[in-house]
């Protein structure tokens, strides 16, 4: 082990085990092993101790084993709760024919839809769709958290998909988008949390979503009409925020159902969601 000056902190979690993601190959190393079990080997149990993980990582610099981005689990896999935010980008109220909302849109996709970065997502319903969305995981959580200091409550960033069943989600009226947006491997995120710390330009970073090699989405984070801070700001006045909670922040235009005519997911298809520095997901869509 070298101790060198800067290491920014990446966290992943596989068969249920916290994993720092180390040096330019991204190898992973078992954090509980690593730090001689001054850390729990249970993901959710470091969410809380951030700052003192930061340090940590920054003197792990090497060895650990090759990653495959298969084998990982989300890196938040268990959160207590997860919030989803609609309608919060103006290019996708847009093609939605929808006005701004006035506060966040708020929606829970329920803990049992988060799925690994690279899980498969089942088709089993007719006009099942894409949504690509910065996702962020909390720290230490907190009520009543001011915009400015939201960043501090954040551990990481990542990427993932809010996949909808747009036929289930508007099956009622008002709707339910947590139902339609809820079925089996429906939030896959990560594949890893980057330490939002060290993330200089984390509320206008790159987002794009490909299917079957084709971009469909393509935005930068800038554009969100409730960033993080806003975000962070709004829920926290409301509920109190806990350490491993899950936000999805929303998706920007060019979804399949505002499509002309419209495109929905089909087994076989293969959607690709990157955000520029951060990390890629890929998911197959399998009968399901
Ligand atoms: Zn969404």
């Amino acid at each position: 082990m070298t101790i060198v000056a800067h290491m920014t902190l990446r966290f992943a979690s596989k068969n249920g085990r916290a994993q720092l993601v180390v040096g330019p190959n991204n190898n992973l190393v078992d954090l509980a092993e690593v730090s001689g079990g001054r850390f729990d080997s249970d993901p959710i149990k470091a969410f809380p101790r951030w700052s003192e993980l930061r340090e940590f990582a920054a003197t792990i610099t090497d060895g650990g084993t090759p990653t495959n981005v298969d084998e990982l689990d989300a890196p938040s896999p268990w959160p207590l709760q997860v919030f989803a935010i609609g309608l919060n980008y103006r290019s996708h109220a847009e093609e939605s024919g929808m006005g701004l909302p006035a506060v966040p849109l708020t929606f829970t996709k329920f803990t049992s839809c988060i799925a690994a970065p690279n899980a498969n997502i089942p088709i089993d319903a007719p006009m099942v769709d894409w949504e690509v969305e910065l996702v962020v995981v909390m720290s230490s959580g907190g009520r009543n958290i001011k915009k400015a200091d939201a960043w501090k409550h954040i551990a990481g960033i990542s990427v993932g998909q809010d996949i909808s069943d747009r036929a289930l989600q508007f099956a009622a009226q008002p709707p339910h988008f947590d139902l339609g947006k809820s079925k089996k491997n429906y939030g896959p995120f990560g594949p890893w949390l980057v330490d939002a710390a060290e993330v200089a330009d984390r509320d206008a970073l790159h987002m794009t979503c490909t299917l079957n090699g084709e971009e469909v989405q393509n935005t930068l984070t800038d554009d969100l009409v409730f960033n993080v801070g806003d975000i962070v700001e709004y829920l926290s006045g409301i509920v109190e925020l806990l350490p491993g909670d899950v936000i999805f922040t929303g998706t920007p235009g060019g979804v399949g159902v505002s499509r002309k005519p419209a495109v929905f997911l089909k087994p076989g298809d293969v959607l690709v969601s990157t955000i520029e520095g951060i990390g890629t997901t890929t998911n197959k869509c399998t009968q399901g």
